[in-house]
């Protein structure tokens, strides 16, 4: 059913930006397109490749997913009355649910035969339930001691394919803002990049992707999204021939008060750029940044941290 919007409420519609993008329904694609193409004389284009067959098969599950009951009206009513993410990755992840999306992709998954994938692949296929759930609630929750570094990129895939899925089965999602302004609304988890916006009335507005479902929210720009201060931060990218410093891309949000950062991309600069791919070809001033003593506190759910 439309929403009806009283008169005050249009006027604040029309100049208040919208809170929440959901992903495009091709963002797997999407992803795997851009991998692609920026392993193209990449000195990690291996790793590359390896992640754009990931996305390929993620589209093919989102495209072809798992039959499973409908999310629990009730459950969403709940959640909607107190202002709780309504995919909630720290409840969810314990019912087992996402198991299937894991079953789905490691038969789908046509492995490059190199030891280290077969293996991860292998531990997957023969791990139990209880042992999955123990994996998968370290891998959300960022405890990456707790999970061989090898099963992060096909488990990581998995939980996103999930995720994204149950978040656009709901329509309508109502959403509130998280806990805190790196927290992604509708299921808790936390952001894995920001994205400048460059067109339409929205131009030039930040929103911060999730590490899990993929979803975008709102946040004012020129603001720690860890500790919500403005003073002293700096912006650091790469050098990249094909672009000045402030027409970067992407670039790093460098915050001296609380010592970490969050890389932010430009659509203005490269319309065609795509958050999860941008951070995974970006290592480099990730490894820069950890040098210069600044701590990554987004999570890149296909990867484990310090295997760059
Ligand atoms: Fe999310
Ligand atoms: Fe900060």
């Amino acid at each position: 059913m439309p929403t009806i919007l009283e008169p005050g409420e249009i006027e604040a519609a029309a100049t208040s930006p919208p809170f929440l993008y959901l992903p495009p329904r091709n963002l797997f694609t999407l992803r795997a397109q851009r991998l692609e193409q920026l392993a193209q004389g990449h000195p990690l284009a291996d790793y590359l490749l390896l992640i754009a067959g990931l996305c390929r098969v993620q589209q093919q599950i989102f495209d072809d997913p798992p039959a499973t009951e409908p999310f629990d009206k009730q459950r969403l009513e709940v959640c909607r009355q107190h202002g709780m993410p309504p995919f909630a990755a720290d409840t969810l992840i314990r019912e087992d649910t996402w198991q299937l999306y894991l079953d789905a992709l490691l038969q789908r998954y046509v492995a490059p035969q190199q030891p280290a994938v077969l293996d991860a692949l292998t531990s997957l296929r023969v791990a139990s339930v209880g042992q999955l759930r123990a994996w998968a609630v370290a891998l959300v929750s960022g405890q990456y001691s707790l999970l061989p570094a090898a099963l992060v990129p096909f488990l990581g895939a998995a939980l996103q394919v999930a995720w994204s899925h149950w978040l656009l089965s709901v329509p309508n999602l109502q959403l509130t803002p998280g806990d805190s302004l790196s927290q992604c609304p509708a299921c808790g988890s936390p952001a894995m990049a920001g994205v400048i916006r460059h067109r339409g009335k929205h131009n030039g507005l930040r929103y911060l992707v999730c590490s899990l479902c993929a979803c975008e929210w709102h946040v004012v720009r020129v603001k720690c999204v860890y500790c919500e201060q403005s003073k002293g931060l700096n912006y650091l990218s790469l050098e990249d021939d094909r672009y000045a410093a402030n027409q970067a891309p992407l670039r790093a949000e460098l915050c001296p008060g609380c010592n970490s950062y969050l890389k932010l991309l430009y659509l203005e600069n490269d319309a065609e750029a795509e958050a999860l791919s941008a951070d995974l070809s970006s290592l480099l001033l990730d490894m820069r940044l950890s040098q210069d003593g600044y701590q990554r506190l987004a999570p890149n759910l296909l990867l484990a941290p310090g295997d760059e």
